[in-house]
């Protein structure tokens, strides 16, 4: 437990305990979150630990193995968003927000360990937000539920560090199950458990981190929030969410707008494909995944051509992984940099033969290697020991 030695060696004595959270992937419904559809995540096995102990007063001192900075302390009666910048703003939102919703939270150290890449689509600060939430309550004996927890993260990641996402990364990071991905409503905010092990059935999950980020980002995740607003604007509906079927959107005649709303209509159903097909009776089988492989690959060229948020990595990467035999891979996230999620046969070196043919393709276009993860879904936050 590499979190638990960093926290001997910067406070000098042993911690209460070690919390984990997970980060994740997301199988299936991307930029719909916001357009109230459903998103379809799983847990992953790469995660963030937090090995922590109370302290006298209302301090809360943070350092990480992966930031250089040496110990940041926090003070937790003067906490307001904007007040703490960089990494610890995280950790000390999730103060924040805990206060804000009326739970009083211990002066506390926390070391944070990681091997989850950070900036890779992964969700690394939700799981850093989420492992610290499990420390920061457990050291005062606080009793909140998961659901709740859900909401204090994300206000933490909204509010207090200042981006802007949806439901997903904390949902996925506290309420996930191995074996399972998570079904969630982004309207209802209801989820279910849908049975999702690859393995079993003789597929794999490879993940790829293209290692790009381009400028773009911020700027166009915000145009396309906005677009997908006036278009439910036109079409008279509260958010795309209502649309059922495409023919309901003829009326729209910008080309870009239509374009939109395409994406959205068709991510939304193959969530719920993907879904239908996870729980047909009997189990899924090798066809079931090579199913879902056509519909990840389908999400890809939506997410390239209709929503135009790809990126040169991700379609490549793609492509590459497709070539070798991959049932199927998509680009995962906001888009514009991150993460390619492919679906490969386990046997006959399945995820190496893609691996081979990525790392071929960015070498001959002079990119930076690209990092390969295994996706396993798995369990949600949870204590490691104490
Ligand atoms: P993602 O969530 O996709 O990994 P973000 O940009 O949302 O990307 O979050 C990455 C940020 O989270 C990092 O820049 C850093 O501030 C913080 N972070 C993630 N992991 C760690 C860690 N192990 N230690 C300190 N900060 C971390
Ligand atoms: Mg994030």
């Amino acid at each position: 437990m590499k979190a638990s030695a960093l926290f001997r060696e910067r406070f000098g004595r042993e911690p209460d305990g070690v919390w984990l959270a997970p980060g994740r992937a997301n199988l299936m419904g991307e930029h719909t979150d916001y357009n109230d559809g459903f998103v379809l995540p799983f847990a992953l096995g790469q995660r963030v630990t937090a090995a922590a102990a109370r302290q006298p007063g209302r301090r809360l001192t943070v350092c990480s193995r992966q930031e250089p900075s040496d110990l940041v302390e926090v003070d937790l009666d003067g906490l307001a968003p904007g007040r703490v910048t960089g990494w610890a703003a995280y950790p000390a939102g999730v103060a924040w927000a805990l206060e804000a919703a009326g739970h009083r939270v211990p002066g506390g150290c926390l070391a944070i360990d990681s091997d989850l890449p950070a900036g890779a689509g992964l969700s690394s600060s939700a799981a850093l937000e989420c492992a610290t939430a499990l420390a920061l309550t457990a050291l005062g004996g606080l009793d909140v539920p998961r659901a709740e927890l859900v909401t204090i993260t994300r206000r933490a990641e909204n509010e207090f560090a200042g981006v802007p996402t949806g439901i997903m990364d904390q949902s996925a990071s506290l309420l996930c199950r191995a074996g399972h991905a998570l079904l969630l409503d982004c309207r209802s905010l209801e989820s279910w458990q849908v049975p999702f092990d690859p393995a079993a059935a003789g597929a794999g999950l490879l993940l790829i981190n293209t290692r790009a980020r381009h400028e773009l980002t911020d700027g166009e995740y915000g145009r396309r929030r906005a677009e997908c607003e006036e278009a439910a604007r036109r079409l008279g509906l509260s958010s795309l969410r209502d649309l059922t079927g495409l023919a309901d959107a003829d009326s729209l005649t910008d080309p870009v707008l239509r374009r939109r709303v395409r994406h959205v209509v068709t991510d939304n159903q193959r969530v719920l494909e993907v879904v239908a097909l996870l729980r047909a009776p009997g189990g899924p089988s090798a066809d079931t995944y090579r199913e879902i492989g056509r519909l990840l690959t389908q999400a890809h060229v939506s997410l390239r051509d209709d929503f135009e948020v790809s990126w040169p990595e991700a379609d490549a990467a793609v492509e590459a992984a497709l070539a070798a035999g991959a049932a199927g891979a998509r680009m995962i996230g906001g888009g514009f940099g991150g993460s390619v999620l492919a679906l490969v046969p386990a046997a006959h070196q399945g995820s190496g033969r893609a691996r081979d043919a990525v790392t071929g393709a960015f070498a001959r276009r002079g990119w930076t290697a690209p990092e390969f993860l295994d996706a396993v879904p798995s369990d949600s936050a949870r204590q490691l020991s104490g």
